[in-house]
């Protein structure tokens, strides 16, 4: 029995089935999402009997194992689960803003060739629980309120869309972050994008796209030779029929390998029509691959060259690259000492 995750009247009701009085539900609501407690012991307000014998109630939390602060602010968790198993949560501040970078898989089964987590293979689905504790811990880490989310650690979110979708719903309505500052990113998983629509979520859809055709983009992404590219686009553009929501277009960007001029033609001829958004994502760097990161002028060269055809696009910056950035890094370099 985890707490974390469960609503107001949730608590309540289970308060209510200890013999305690409904109005503890609301306290036990408020310590676990605003005062972030880690243990029930903590809730000074309960009786100290009624504590004690919840001795093995669990909230749900995991454990920090390390912590990296970058120059700019960034602030990149590893964190241990309850069954040993470990992954990355990353705080990145940005004016009024806060933004964590939620993991939603261990490890991720995806493979993509330029990511470090997916060269470090796949463990389990995170459970619901386990994706807003990394909201809570950056919060309390970082002395401040989480403002945005992006579902853009390791792992596939699509391939474990229940327990997404619960933590979107708690996100929202206990920890009180707007859908509308929640993104979910894949790198498409067939009929998951209609299901998704589905929910009608407020939140924002990123694709990977990271090609602007089919053979370039199996290349980059094993999985997509079970996912047409023309599949794939056709799914994006129902998701925008169906939820009025905008879609966004991930294209990490490899010198030489997608930063092509017929690249970019491609790219507008693939999305022609179709009211989205590119976000380039200059490649970060991981050992496990050979890709270059483009230089600033190839990158604003590609980027003027989408513009000029129409795409709508920007250039993402990488944060905290210091603090080896790189979705799953980290946790390698953890995990190998
Ligand atoms: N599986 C999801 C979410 C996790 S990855 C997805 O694929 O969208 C989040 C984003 O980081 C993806 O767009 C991914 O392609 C990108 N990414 C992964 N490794 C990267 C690297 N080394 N450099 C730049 N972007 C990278």
């Amino acid at each position: 029995m985890v707490l974390l995750g469960q609503s107001a009247a949730e608590l309540k009701a289970w308060v209510e089935a200890q013999g305690q009085p409904g109005y503890r539900g609301q306290q036990l609501h408020q310590w676990i999402y605003q005062k972030g407690v880690r243990s029930l012991q903590e809730i000074t307000v309960f009786p100290k009997q009624w504590r004690e014998a919840l001795a093995e109630v669990e909230i749900g939390r995991s454990q920090l194992r390390c912590r990296h602060d970058a120059q700019d602010g960034t602030v990149k968790l590893l964190l241990t689960l309850a069954d040993g198993e470990t992954i990355e949560t990353v705080g990145i501040p940005s004016g009024d803003r806060l933004t964590v970078c939620v993991s939603s898989q261990v490890g991720c089964p995806m493979a993509c060739d330029f990511c470090a987590t997916g060269k470090g293979g796949y463990r389990r689905n995170l459970a619901s629980h386990e994706i807003i504790d990394q909201v809570l811990t950056i919060q309390s880490e970082m002395g401040r309120r989480v403002s945005h989310v992006v579902f853009m650690g390791m792992g596939e979110p699509l391939l474990n869309l229940k327990a997404v979708l619960q933590a979107v719903t708690c996100l929202n309505r206990d920890i009180g972050i707007g859908q509308r500052h929640m993104t979910i990113s894949t790198v498409g998983i067939p009929q998951q994008i209609q299901r998704l629509a589905q929910h009608q979520l407020q939140t924002t859809l990123a694709v990977s796209l990271h090609a602007p055709n089919q053979s370039l983009r199996e290349q980059l992404i094993p999985s997509a030779k079970h996912y047409p590219l023309s599949q794939l686009i056709a799914d994006c553009r129902a998701y925008v029929q169906q939820t009025g929501r905008r879609v966004t277009f991930e294209y990490t960007v490899l010198a030489e390998v997608n930063d092509r001029p017929h690249h970019a033609e491609e790219l507008a001829h693939l999305l022609r029509g179709f009211q989205s958004h590119v976000n380039l994502i200059p490649y970060n760097p991981i050992a496990e691959a050979a890709y270059r990161r483009p230089t600033e002028q190839r990158l604003r060269q590609f980027l003027a060259q989408l513009q000029a055809l129409g795409v709508t696009a920007s250039i993402r910056r990488s944060r905290g690259l210091d603090r080896q950035a790189a979705c799953g890094q980290l946790r390698q370099a953890q995990l190998s000492v």
